[in-house]
């Protein structure tokens, strides 16, 4: 076997984390200068619609938001240099193989590395945590949070990950020492089956654990909603509302669940803020986003992008190179299993940053073609003022830096949602 030489790899990782450190504040710094820039006026498009003092609130959230970004920005960098290249793993897995290792074998040895991982990491990030929901989200009056409930909540999601995580973990390390050359095909099949499992159990089994869920009440509200999703030929197995407001202001609605599981879940901070014509069309938008199979192609695409990075790390985890290049000295004479997915998912975001933008092309070609089956199906007129509605509740900036918007938007910015349709409802 050829080795990987690890000085390549060690320099091609070190370019790749500066430059999209580089990139990242490049654009960060634009979106909050153009953010700046035009805080003194609502755009014309919106004059009519939006007050100075909502536009201003938007601007300095915005603001908030980005100088946060930007910090957590740079100290997730240096974490990650820290784990990799300055040796923060290469320290945790030494001191592990040496003491569970010897008592507990070599499984024990493994799930510990992957949860002491997880845990500093998780302490890492609480403080960025803490300041965007108490500081930062309190600021602007969102934030519904206690710190009761937040202390609840992480206790909840570490018992959740720790109950659903440990048995994947063991069961994808099992794969990989046990089933040979092709371990990343059989980790992949484990992967989609539990994932098409969550998607079926989420829902039902895991949502109501943190989150409290009602029939919709509302009869006419009801009647509506039913007669847009027989008109669209939807099947649903039941409306329900969503105590989000026990959180945070944001409102949302959505669908969840595979086949015949799925359900329609509106955030009851939605349902305060929409009339029931607004509530309609936004629905009308996730049921467009159903029509197009936009959720299926998701679905499809994360499979088959997960296949192609699991057989480049069975490739990459048999080079002494991948190692040694990030930083680590792989075992001798126990596996290195847990240490080439550490690695490997510690890397991978950095080099994919780049291509990111791809997809967020995609999702916003998806999110116009939601919108034009919501101006068929439903009133254009009211998802627009509903989306004017959601844009003004959550202070999103009206003003985003073009090339930013490129970069990472999800969504069109309102001001070419609303142009869009516009032209239908013309
Ligand atoms: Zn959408």
């Amino acid at each position: 076997m050829d080795a990987m030489p690890s000085l390549p790899l060690t320099i091609l990782f070190a370019v790749a984390l500066l430059l999209s450190l580089l990139v990242k504040f490049w654009l960060a710094t634009r979106q909050m200068r153009h953010v700046a820039a035009h805080r003194g006026a609502v755009p014309a498009a919106f004059a009519a619609t939006v007050s100075l003092a909502a536009h201003q609130r938007a601007a300095d959230y915005t603001l908030a938001k980005g100088r946060l970004g930007l910090l957590s920005t740079a100290f997730g960098s240096a974490v990650l240099l820290g784990w990799t290249l300055l040796g923060g793993l290469d320290a945790l897995n030494a001191w592990l193989l040496a003491t569970v290792q010897p008592a507990w074998g070599h499984m024990a040895y493994q799930l510990a590395l992957l949860m002491g991982f997880t845990l500093v990491s998780a302490v890492l990030d609480l403080p960025f945590e803490l300041v965007s929901t108490f500081r930062l989200e309190q600021r602007f009056g969102f934030n519904r949070t206690t710190p009761k409930l937040f202390v609840i909540d992480l206790l909840k999601n570490a018992l959740v990950g720790a109950l659903i995580g440990l048995p994947l973990a063991a069961l994808v390390l099992w794969i990989m020492g046990a089933t040979g050359g092709l371990w990343w095909l059989w980790a992949w099949g484990a992967w989609v089956g539990f994932n098409l499992l969550i998607m079926v159990v989420y829902p039902t089994l895991i949502a109501p654990l943190f989150n409290k869920f009602t029939p919709l009440a509302d009869d006419s509200l009801k009647a509506r909603v039913q007669a847009l999703m027989q008109r669209c030929g939807f099947a649903a197995k039941g409306l329900f509302v969503m105590d989000g407001s026990r959180r945070s202001a944001h409102g949302n609605a959505y669908f969840t669940g595979l086949g015949a599981a799925k359900r329609v879940v509106f955030y009851d901070t939605l349902l305060a803020k929409l009339n029931p014509g607004e509530v309609e069309a936004v629905l009308a938008h996730e049921l467009g986003h159903f029509k197009h199979k936009h959720i299926t192609q998701r679905i499809v695409m994360v499979f088959g992008i997960s296949l192609a990075a699991l057989a480049l790390l069975g490739w990459l985890a048999q080079q002494p190179g991948f190692y040694t290049g990030l930083g680590v000295m792989p075992n001798i004479g126990a596996p290195n299993d847990a240490l080439a997915l550490l690695l490997f998912m510690l890397a991978l975001p950095v080099f994919s940053f780049f291509v990111s933008p791809l997809a967020a092309q995609l999702w916003r070609t998806h999110e116009f073609q939601a919108d034009a089956y919501a101006c068929a199906q439903s009133s254009g007129a009211d998802l627009a003022s509903a989306l004017l509605k959601l844009h003004e509740d959550n202070a999103a900036t009206l003003t985003p830096d073009p090339v930013y918007v490129r970069f990472y938007y999800s969504h069109p910015p309102a001001s070419e949602r609303l142009a869009a349709l516009a032209l239908r409802t013309a």
